[in-house]
């Protein structure tokens, strides 16, 4: 049961409703309650926690209102558009109340919001509650995400192809067509998420999942171009290895066949958790990974591949050429198979989660960002940290196969193996008692306990 002190200082922590969201936010949470504030997650009814997995914390459900059919609406930033309007006033009610999620006598002093979540803020502005926003990508797609907005007002969304290749001047490595937009769902839906949500102006400060050693200059000019404190204060599961957040069943059988495998030889295989492929994405990627003759374990999302409930469709020739020399799961214990000694590899979509996961454990990656801030991670992944290798273009099985050879028996991959052990160590620095992580973890501890 939560231990719910009298006197003691109780945040509020609402994350986004999404993996990738959900989980930074559940990390932090797990952090303050060991820093000895009490926490209440309030969620919405889409894509709510799992309560039973946090019996440190009180949980709040606030009424969302979306329809059956607006679950299942594939337009991400139409879903966030509703929920924000939605929960506005739902989630005020909520706290105003107060009868199930505090104690008598104890005092809200803060609501750390997921940006996403915005209608957190106007209640806590309502409410006259400070508030903080937790930013769940990096730094660098933080400062360039203003410029869509200059080049919408130009006329250049989508990019046009002749700019896709231009650098964005002062954000070496990025180019245009690097900027973290979408290609599915509606662009002006789109936008104004971004208007709404990544407006760094109203909460009294933002919380950043990244590392100092990682984004010197990005996040140098995030503190130059804003005024309000910037706590960068990931890898939050660095901070947290044992916060559980998964939205699906992890499938653990995995773990032992890995176990059979032998050191550094595995290529692990995930888009994440919203990625979409095609069937003929899926027969490229399984035959790229067959022709490789490496071992692999494979995530392959239930509802990932359009008209598939999973993959029914997959070819006998393909099951009868890999046989135990592949894995395929639904979803995988990520952090666990990144930590696995056989684990060589990572083909990744580039999520901000996943790529500090990957850097965490030493892991060099094989880049195939899909949309958002995987194109900006990956670029920085290949470009500036040289940990990894980029898919372009089709994904195609002599590409596929190609890169997946470089990356785990070649020299190339062997130096990006080096380099993100370097990265590793650097950030195993930042995150002990002298490293900056630790540092601004308790510059945020004191400005909390003084509000
Ligand atoms: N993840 C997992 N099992 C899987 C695939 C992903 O636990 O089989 C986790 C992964 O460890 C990461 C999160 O899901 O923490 C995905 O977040 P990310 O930011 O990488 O990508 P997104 O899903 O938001 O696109």
């Amino acid at each position: 049961m939560e231990n719910r002190g009298r006197n003691s200082k109780r945040l509020v922590l609402v994350p986004g409703p999404f993996q990738g969201h959900l989980t930074p936010m559940l990390q932090l949470a797990t952090i303050l309650k060991s820093r000895g504030f009490s926490i209440t997650i309030a969620h919405t009814q889409f894509n709510s926690p799992d309560s039973s997995a946090h019996p440190d914390f009180a949980f709040l459900c606030i009424p969302d209102g979306l329809s059956e059919q607006e679950v299942r609406n594939p337009d991400l930033a139409a879903i966030v558009l509703r929920l924000n309007d939605n929960c506005k006033s739902s989630f005020r009610e909520c706290l105003s109340q107060g009868t199930n999620h505090t104690e008598p006598g104890e005092k809200i002093c803060c609501i750390i919001y997921d940006a996403l979540v915005y209608f957190s803020e106007a209640a806590a502005r309502d409410l006259k509650i400070p508030s903080i926003a937790l930013y769940t990508s990096s730094a660098a797609t933080t400062i360039v995400r203003p410029i869509l907005h200059e080049l919408k007002a130009q006329g250049h969304i989508p990019v046009p192809d002749s700019m896709l290749q231009v650098p964005v001047p002062l954000h070496q490595p990025l180019r245009f067509g690097d900027l973290p937009t979408f290609n599915f769902g509606s662009l002006d839906y789109f936008f104004e998420v971004v208007a709404l949500a990544y407006n760094l102006r109203p909460s009294s400060a933002v919380i950043l999942n990244t590392v100092h050693c990682l984004e010197e200059s990005p996040l140098a000019q995030l503190n130059r171009k804003y005024q309000v404190p910037i706590f960068p204060v990931g890898p939050l599961h660095k901070f947290a290895p044992t916060s559980a957040a998964s939205l699906l069943q992890e499938d653990t059988g995995c773990i032992p066949w890995l176990d059979k495998q032998t050191h550094n030889s595995v290529i692990y295989v995930s888009l994440g958790s919203v990625a979409h492929m095609s069937q003929d994405q899926l027969s490229e990627m399984a035959w790229g990974l067959a022709n490789s003759k490496e071992p692999f374990l494979w995530v392959i999302r239930p509802g990932s591949i359009p008209g598939l409930e999973w993959i029914e469709s997959m070819d006998e020739e393909f099951k009868e050429c890999v046989k135990d020399r592949g894995c395929i799961v639904k979803w995988a214990p990520q952090k666990k198979v990144l930590a696995h000694e056989a684990v060589g590899g990572f083909w990744s979509h580039c999520g901000w989660n996943s790529t500090l996961e990957s850097i965490c454990e030493g892991v060099p990656m094989i880049c195939q960002p899909c949309f958002g801030d995987q194109k900006v991670n990956a670029r920085y992944l290949t470009h500036e940290w040289r940990v990894g290798l980029e898919l372009e273009g089709e994904i195609e099985r002599g590409t596929v196969e190609r890169a997946i050879r470089t990356l785990m028996k070649e020299k190339e991959g062997e130096e990006m193996r080096q380099s993100v052990l370097d990265l590793k160590n650097k950030v195993d620095f930042s995150v002990g008692d002298a490293g900056s992580s630790c540092h601004y973890l308790s510059e945020l501890v004191k400005l909390l306990t003084s509000l």
